[in-house]
């Protein structure tokens, strides 16, 4: 592949290491900060049309890009210009992921879900159920990068139980980071003494 994925968040600072408390309730000594790598606008562009290719390559139609607010937006945005598609965002209100802002989808449209960054792909479905309902066709699920849980489309490893992706589904991301996750009782890095953060939490 032309781009090194890795090389791109390390140069942009976007590849943190310490002692990082995730989402999940898991700890990790990584984490990516995609919004680093995409505040370069020319960055951004050269990944879309990486992804885009990859999916245009995979005979993949897509007429619409819907992204979770807030982390898939920049991405998703990106991708949607590269594939000459229209973009939308769903969000959360009440913790319940929502369409909103006047964003409608016509039935049978063909909708590829974006992140920028797919874990276990829980936004991504929750996104992917908000546009069903209203008629959509799920046609694939797209990333920056995967985080190695799900099975990206092209890649020898196999899915983790806890990929939430259908697996007919096609995913695309541009590179597997495939870093340890570590439940906070087995986490080496809590027993060395130290205390997990939220990524965020100290200005980065
Ligand atoms: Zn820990």
């Amino acid at each position: 592949m032309a781009i090194d994925l890795e090389k791109v968040y390390k140069d942009a600072g976007a590849l943190l290491e310490g002692h990082f408390l995730l989402s999940s309730g898991n700890h990790s000594q990584f984490y990516l900060q995609s919004a680093k790598v995409l505040e370069d606008p020319k960055v951004a562009e050269i990944l879309a049309k990486e992804l885009a290719q990859q999916i245009r390559d995979a005979g993949i139609e897509v007429d619409t890009v819907c992204s979770p607010a807030l982390g898939g937006i920049l991405a998703g945005y990106e991708l949607a210009r590269a594939l000459d598609a229209r973009f939308i965002f769903t969000e959360r209100v009440d913790k319940v992921m929502t369409l909103r802002r006047g964003f409608d989808v016509k039935k049978g449209e063909k909708t590829l879900i974006c992140e920028d960054i797919i874990t276990t792909a829980g936004s991504a479905l929750e996104a992917a159920e908000v546009v069903e309902e209203q008629g959509a066709n799920v046609v694939a699920f797209a990333a920056l990068a995967n985080r190695g849980f799900c099975k990206r489309t092209g890649s020898d490893k196999a899915a983790k139980p806890e990929c939430k992706l259908p697996h007919d589904m096609p995913f695309f991301a541009l590179e597997d980071f495939d870093f340890e996750i570590y439940e906070p009782e087995n986490c080496p890095m809590c027993k060395d003494g130290t205390t997990a953060y939220k990524p965020g939490s100290r200005g980065n």
